[in-house]
């Protein structure tokens, strides 16, 4: 066992403060690395709020986490001490249900994927994330990350990559598919890179055009506003398909109505309370809504190997670890272009 420092939380009120946590000695199918970023995801603060219930304090959060191996267990064969590597939101799953065997560990349901924090490990000891020094992961849920992808550029590909990749895989985006990404954050900033990499046409629908001239750089060909009831009028039928990215409720049945006949609308962002949906809204032009959780190991793995090929990387600002709190207020207040890194260099 080793003791790192980390920032944790531990209630859903107060701010994250230093402290240490232990991480376990290498098993022979270990990993361990140092880490060197880890990016602030809304999940990040959903979770340390208590807003999904059922967080284990201390949490330490953090599921975007990119660093450098140091040493490995007598049984690793796929990595050693110096490479780049990295872990997104799980670090283990059963490995034997139908959905480990497909490669989608992250819908096991025996009982479940092992979460890469607030979770609790095979070991039996509570799982704690990135935004600390180091950490040591079984080497089948750790990602290879290309010699292209600057580290801290890396790190939010493991959760906003991935669960955007995933998504515009499944639905086929691509030339020919009208795309739209409601709200451009963390996950709706990369999702535009990578739906416009992949060839289709996309178009954000923000809260309002503040952002219009980054969505139009990101290579989105219409952004549009949704405070403008026009929006709504305008682009009505529109899309193939929708990625619904916000955090906070939506009124869906205005969004559905932008789809085409068979679109789908997949919902992202998870917020705290229900949305509800008329059936009328998925019955007229037999509409679809639908979710979609991360991705796979091997999705993961597809999916930086993309970004490297097609230069997809996130648009960060890169913090220090005593800037946590401010970030999580800022990520509150749309204040986020796009992603906070926190360089973790002050906990190794
Ligand atoms: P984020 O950086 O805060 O981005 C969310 C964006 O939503 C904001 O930038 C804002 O964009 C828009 N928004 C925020 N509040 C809004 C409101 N009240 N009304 C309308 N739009 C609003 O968050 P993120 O890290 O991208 O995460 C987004 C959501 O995805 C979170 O709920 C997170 O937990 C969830 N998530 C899900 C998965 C999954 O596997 N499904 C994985 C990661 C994260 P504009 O300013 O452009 O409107
Ligand atoms: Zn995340
Ligand atoms: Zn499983």
């Amino acid at each position: 066992m080793t003791t790192v420092s980390a920032y944790a939380a531990t209630s859903p009120t107060e701010p994250l403060t230093p402290t240490t946590i232990t991480r376990r000695a290498v098993g022979p199918h270990d990993v361990a690395f140092d880490i060197h970023f880890a990016g602030i995801c809304h999940s990040d603060i959903h979770t340390v709020r208590g807003e999904w219930g059922g967080a284990k304090y201390p949490v330490v959060p953090g599921h975007e986490i990119a660093g450098v191996v140091t040493a490995v267990g007598s049984e690793v064969t796929r990595y050693a001490v110096g490479d780049r590597v990295g872990v997104g939101c799980f670090v283990d799953s059963c490995r034997e249900c139908p959905q480990c065997r497909a490669g989608e560990e992250q819908y096991c349901d025996n009982p479940g994927m092992v979460g890469t924090y607030n979770s609790v490990g095979r070991d039996g000891e509570p799982t704690q994330g990135g935004y600390s020094g180091a950490i040591v992961v079984d080497e089948n849920y750790v990602l290879r990350i290309p010699d292209a992808l600057p580290l801290d550029k890396a790190a939010p590909l493991l959760c906003a990559g991935i669960t955007t990749y995933s998504p515009l895989r499944h639905w086929d985006a691509g030339p020919g598919k009208h795309v739209a990404v409601i709200g451009l954050g963390g996950l709706g900033h990369v999702a535009v890179k990578l739906a416009v990499a992949m060839g289709a046409e996309v178009t954000v629908l923000s809260q309002s055009l503040k952002k219009m001239e980054d969505g139009l750089r990101l290579g989105a060909g219409d952004y549009r506003a949704t405070s403008d009831p026009d929006t709504f009028k305008e682009l009505r039928g529109r899309f193939d398909l929708i990625l619904n990215t916000v955090s906070a409720n939506l009124d869906l049945e205005r969004y559905l109505k932008l789809l085409k006949l068979d679109g789908t609308l997949v919902e992202l962002g998870m917020p705290e309370h229900p949305m509800s949906v008329p059936a009328g809204a998925l019955i007229f032009g037999r509409r679809r809504i639908a979710g979609s959780l991360i991705g796979g190991i091997a999705e993961t793995q597809e999916m930086l190997d993309f970004c490297a090929e097609h230069d997809v990387t996130p648009e960060i600002e890169v913090i220090t670890p005593d800037y946590i709190n401010e970030a999580y207020d800022r990520v509150l207040a749309s204040d986020v272009r796009y992603r906070f890194v926190i360089d973790t260099s002050p906990l190794r």
